[in-house]
């Protein structure tokens, strides 16, 4: 047996929040190697990429936004300045309000002065800025777009693979050895190694005590002849249009049955929720269906940490169906507490479950 190859960090997962964390790493000196299956269960793979700063039917501003949105623009801007590749694509999004009640949740954003940046005009109902249904009406949102999350996921791993940093494989937690010193995995050792597999999480015998809630989702790509959208379109569900003409519509919710399968269901709910936003016959062609499982928590914060028994074991997981916009600020946070042991956010500490009580 060869000597194990030795680093200070390996990470299993390189989604969207591997490939975060092992950017910081390497930037700030650290020798780095990423162990991914070909993206066999990624759902960063599958996701639409939406930035969108006002969160779920409240609209919801969260505190650390502004941290989120600086780092994102920060780290998108930095990769696609080194790989000289468009990755953000910015467009303004519609918020159509699905009840007459939802109305009041933008009037009280409207009353929140940091809230202003986000926020254009409203519009009723027989004046919505494209052609769907808004029987509502609603409001314009800024700062919102979304990231080329597959494109992004290939150049990373081609900029890993260029430094030696990058192992393509399958690995069975039972093969992951933790000691006093460190951690080896095959013919990779390291001082530790940190968790990004997604949704997998829940299979990992060190942190599926966490309070983990995935939720399965299904999303087309298509094509409607003769219709350009200048928005992003969010409603019951959302349509974001892509730089070469198609449409990506979704997303499906599904808690009980979790695999990565596309099924007819489906694909039946996301038609009938475009004719609903469409609100007219329109031919559509269906290129693509994909599935994928989205990597929630109970309380809707990140997981981010140590392992309270297991020191060289650590977690960045659990960014559930924001992981385009927080993901960049979360990585840098974890990288920042393993390099310069700063505090974690509260809000993502995993010390915020105590191991008996999530048991
Ligand atoms: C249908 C759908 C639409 C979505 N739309 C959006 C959106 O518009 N905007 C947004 O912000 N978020 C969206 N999301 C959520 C987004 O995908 C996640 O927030 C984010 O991508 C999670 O990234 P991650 O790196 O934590 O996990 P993943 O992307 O799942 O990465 C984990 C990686 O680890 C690998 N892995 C796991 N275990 C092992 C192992 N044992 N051995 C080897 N490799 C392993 C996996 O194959 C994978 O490549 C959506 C999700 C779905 C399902």
């Amino acid at each position: 047996m060869p000597n194990p190859r030795h680093f200070d960090t390996l990470i299993l997962g390189q989604g969207l929040a591997g490939s975060a964390l092992a950017w910081h790493l390497i930037d700030a000196g650290q020798r780095v190697c990423v162990i991914d299956d070909h993206h066999a269960t990624s759902s960063s793979r599958v996701a639409a990429g939406l930035i969108n700063p006002l969160a779920g039917m409240r609209f919801t501003r969260r505190p650390e936004l502004n941290d989120c949105l600086s780092a994102a623009d920060n780290w998108y801007g930095r990769l696609a300045a080194e790989f000289n590749q468009t990755l953000f694509h910015p467009r303004p999004m519609l918020r159509l309000f699905r009840s007459p009640d939802q109305r009041r949740f933008h009037n009280r954003l409207l009353e929140d002065p940091a809230a202003t940046e986000l926020l254009g005009d409203e519009f009723a109902p027989g004046d919505c800025p494209e052609p769907v249904a808004a029987p509502h009406g609603g409001f314009i949102q800024h700062r919102t777009g979304h990231i080329d999350l597959p494109l992004l996921l290939d150049l990373v791993r081609n900029w890993l693979r260029d430094r030696d940093a990058m192992v393509e494989c399958a690995i069975d937690y039972a093969q992951i050895e933790s000691n006093a010193n460190g951690v080896k995995l095959r013919d990779l050792s390291a001082e530790r190694l940190v968790f990004c597999d997604g949704a997998r999480l829940h299979d990992n015998p060190w942190f599926n005590y966490l309070p983990l809630a995935r939720g399965k989702g299904e999303i087309l790509k298509l094509r409607i002849d003769g219709w350009k959208p200048q928005h992003i379109i969010n409603g019951a569900h959302w349509l974001v249009p892509q730089p070469d003409g198609k449409l990506r519509f979704g997303a499906t919710h599904e808690h009980q049955q979790i695999d990565h399968e596309t099924t007819d269901t489906g694909r039946k709910v996301l038609l009938a929720g475009l004719a609903t936003l469409l609100g007219r016959q329109t031919d559509i062609v269906v290129t693509e269906q994909q599935a994928g499982v989205r990597p929630g928590t109970r309380d809707r914060h990140p997981l981010l940490g140590q392992h309270p028994e297991h020191p060289p074991l650590w977690v960045c997981n659990g960014f559930g169906a924001r992981g385009s916009l927080i993901i960049p600020w979360y990585a840098r946070r974890l990288s920042e507490h393993l390099l310069q042991a700063k505090p974690l956010p509260s809000e993502a500490d995993i010390r915020r479950f105590d191991r008996c009580d999530v048991l």
